[in-house]
C-alpha cells in the first residue's frame, strides 16, 4: 500500500546504502498497512549486454528483484540471505543507481512472493513496476496481452502494467525502425504515457527498465505520490516537450526520492513536490521533468503494430 524509489545521480553510493535507503522508505510507509514487500536493484553494471532466450538483447543486465510476504523485516532477512547466497557485493559502488520498492496491501491475489511487487514484464525484467491502487480494466488488458503471447505468473491486477510497457516499447521501436529511425530510442516517458492511456482505475506507479539505466518514471491518477529532490534547478512544464528530454543538466550530485507519503522523504530533503493527477515525472541525467498527460479516449485500445513472438 505504498511505493518508494531512490535514485542517486552522480552521487556514488554503496549497494548496502542504497538498499538501506529503500528499506527505510518502506518502514516509513508501514503505517499505511501492508501484507508483503519487495525491491528492485541494478545488477553489477560491469557486465556487458545480456541476450535473453527470446533473442532480445538488453543493454545492461536484468535488474535484481527481491520479494517477500509478511513484515518488511522478512524482506530484509530474505534480501541479506539471498545476497549472501548469490555472493552479491554489498560494498559495490554505483555512481548512479535507480532502486524501487513497494509495500503491498493485496486487492487481487493473495499475499505471496510472486504476487508481491515489483511486478515484471517477464524474462529479463525488461520493465518493472511498483503500484499503489487498483487497475479496474485489468481483465480486458490481460486477455489482449495473452493474445499477443504474454505469459502471466501472478494473480495481481498490476502485472498487466509491466507487460503493457513491454508491448508498447516493442511496438513503438518497431514503428521507429520502419520509419528508418533505428538509431533513435523511444523516450521512457512515451512508453509510460502509452501505458497510462490503456489503464483505468486508481494508481501511483514507478517504472524501472534496463533499457533506461539510471532513469525512473513515476505517474499517478487517484493515488498519492510525492517527489523529493536534493538539488535545485528542476523544471516543471505543462506540456510534453520533446526537446526537454534532450536537455542535459549534468553536474552536481543529486538524489531523488519518490514516495506515497511525505514522511518517507522528509528525513532526506525538505524539497518535496506533491505530484498531481495525470502528471508524469521523469528523472534522467540529473534533471527532473514533469509532464501533464492529457487523456485521449478516442485512441484505440492497443497499437496495431505486430509484435513478433
Ligand atoms: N492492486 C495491487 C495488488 O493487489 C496493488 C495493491 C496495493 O496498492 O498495495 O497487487
Amino acid at each position: 500500500c505504498g511505493i518508494f524509489a531512490y535514485l542517486n545521480y552522480n552521487a556514488t553510493r554503496e549497494r548496502r546504502h542504497i538498499v538501506e535507503v529503500l528499506f527505510n522508505g518502506l518502514r516509513r510507509l508501514e503505517y499505511r498497512g501492508y501484507d508483503s514487500a519487495g525491491i528492485s536493484l541494478d545488477a553489477d553494471p560491469c557486465e556487458a549486454s545480456v541476450t535473453l532466450s527470446s533473442g532480445t538483447v538488453l543493454p545492461s543486465p536484468p535488474p535484481l528483484v527481491f520479494r517477500q510476504e509478511g513484515k518488511i523485516e522478512n524482506l530484509v532477512t530474505t534480501f541479506y540471505h539471498d545476497a549472501d547466497v548469490a555472493d552479491l557485493d554489498l560494498q559495490k559502488s554505483f555512481t548512479s543507481h535507480a532502486g524501487i520498492a513497494h509495500t503491498r496491501w493485496a486487492t487481487h491475489g493473495q499475499p505471496s512472493p510472486v504476487n508481491s511487487h515489483p511486478q515484471t514484464s517477464g524474462e529479463g525484467n525488461e520493465f518493472l513496476v511498483v503500484h499503489n491502487g487498483i487497475i479496474t480494466n485489468h481483465m480486458v488488458l490481460k486477455e489482449t496481452l495473452l493474445k499477443y503471447g504474454f505469459h502471466f505468473e501472478s494473480e495481481t491486477d498490476t502485472e498487466v502494467i509491466p507487460k503493457l510497457a513491454k508491448f508498447v516499447y516493442d511496438s513503438l521501436n518497431e514503428e521507429l525502425a520502419n520509419n528508418g529511425g533505428d538509431k533513435q530510442v523511444v523516450p521512457f516517458t512515451q512508453v509510460v504515457m502509452e501505458v497510462m492511456r490503456q489503464l483505468e482505475g486508481a494508481y501511483a506507479l514507478i517504472f524501472k527498465s534496463p533499457y533506461y539505466p539510471n532513469e525512473l518514471v513515476a505517474c499517478k491518477r487517484g493515488s498519492p505520490l510525492l517527489l523529493g529532490v536534493k538539488e535545485v534547478g528542476d523544471k516543471r512544464s505543462d506540456t510534453y516537450v520533446e526537446s526537454d528530454l534532450l536537455a542535459k543538466d549534468h553536474g552536481k550530485p543529486k538524489e531523488y526520492y519518490v514516495a506515497s507519503d511525505a514522511n518517507a522523504i522528509v528525513e532526506h530533503t525538505k524539497r518535496v513536490l506533491v505530484i498531481e493527477d495525470n502528471e508524469v515525472v521523469h528523472m534522467k541525467d540529473g534533471a527532473v521533468y514533469i509532464f501533464k498527460f492529457e487523456f485521449d479516449k478516442s485512441r484505440q485500445l492497443l497499437r496495431p503494430a505486430s509484435v513478433q513472438r
